[in-house]
């Protein structure tokens, strides 16, 4: 079992497979000429296997795959197919544009669910956020997804001034379609430009979304991380994942794997351990995770609180979101 000293008990591993991406969301991967770890300093995938299993071993019951782009790796599927093997409920989280590809390595892999990255339904402004022209690929693979019967949660971040007017939109979009549709304030991370003003809080977003729906909350997990609701007679739902404004972490049991093999027990938190240089080495990575757990802060990494106004950004010491794995 791993355990944290606050009595949280981990059981939810998300491996990042790569920092390389084919889109460049500006808030996620702040430099266009951003530089892509080198394959050789990247876990293999026998490693994320051995580093999966014996993660499993200690009580792991669900793996996330994710980035960059994890479907941008040239052995993604071997690597989906080698822990689909694992007894894990194993799923993903893309931006799409490649789900084409895969759409038979997820059903060999058991693979039911999986999240979808889409901030806009506006091309030109799909463009600008992620400065690449693949709205309709991604649009076109949501429908692939749906179609094939696929659980689909569209993941939105809201930017205040950019795109939550778009909020309302992606409501209505679950009128006919069983989308399960996320909105997700903003998070600063390093060079992403992040202010508290850029934030638009979970109080915020209901109140929109109260002004054009008749809304009913629905019943939250205790470790979920978002806040379920749905339009009165939608055939899909929505929810709010409030980072920023009403964070989650009490009820968290989520541990962070980098492309590069570092453990991270917290989105924010400021330390790492290396297992992937102690694998090689042959040493004890049981006990590196132990001791990593154990130091988690009790909310935010430590790093911050709830009262955004008062964030200082600069101060926060952490990677820039595309090299932790989101
Ligand atoms: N490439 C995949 C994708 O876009 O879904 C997986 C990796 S991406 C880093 C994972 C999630 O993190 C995406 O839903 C993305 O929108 C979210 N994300 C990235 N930067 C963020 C930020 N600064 N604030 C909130 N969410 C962010
Ligand atoms: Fe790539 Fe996903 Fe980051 Fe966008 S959010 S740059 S798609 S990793």
């Amino acid at each position: 079992m791993i355990q944290d000293k606050h009595g949280r008990v981990h059981t939810y591993l998300r491996i990042s497979l790569t920092d390389n991406c084919n889109l460049r969301c500006f808030y996620c991967m702040p430099e266009e000429d951003y530089e892509f770890t080198p394959a050789s300093r990247l876990m293999q995938a026998a490693e994320i296997e051995t580093l999966a299993r014996t993660f499993v071993d200690l009580g792991v019951n669900k793996i996330r795959l994710t980035g960059g782009e994890p479907l941008v790796r040239k052995d993604a599927a071997d690597i989906i197919l080698r822990l689909s093997r694992l007894p894990v409920k194993l799923t993903l989280t893309t931006n799409a544009t490649r789900v084409h590809e895969f759409i038979d390595v997820f059903k060999e892999a058991g693979i039911r669910s999986l999240n979808v990255s889409l901030d806009t339904l506006d091309r030109d402004r799909f463009l600008f956020m992620t400065r690449r022209d693949q709205f309709q690929r991604t649009l076109d693979n949501i429908r692939l997804l749906v179609d094939q019967g696929f659980h689909v949660k569209i993941n939105m971040v809201v930017m205040k001034g950019l795109n939550e007017s778009e909020i309302p939109d992606f409501v209505a979009w679950t009128k006919k379609e069983p989308i399960h549709v996320r909105f997700i304030e903003f998070m600063p991370f390093e060079g992403n430009r992040w202010t508290s003003n850029k934030v638009f809080t979970l109080q915020e977003m209901l109140e929109l979304i109260g002004s054009r729906f008749e809304i009913e909350a629905l019943l939250n997990g205790i470790h979920d991380t978002d806040k379920k609701f749905r339009a009165l007679g939608h055939a899909g739902t929505f929810a709010v994942i409030s980072t920023m404004s009403s964070p989650f972490c009490a009820g968290c049991n989520r541990i962070r794997l980098t492309a590069d093999g570092k453990i991270k027990n917290c989105l924010f938190s400021k330390t790492e351990t290396d297992l992937l240089t102690a694998l090689r080495k042959g040493e004890d990575v049981v006990r590196l995770i132990h001791q990593n757990i154990g130091q988690k802060a009790k909310e935010l990494g430590g790093q911050f609180d709830a009262d955004i106004e008062h964030i200082h950004p600069e101060e926060i010491h952490n990677r820039s979101m595309i090299t932790i794995g989101g």
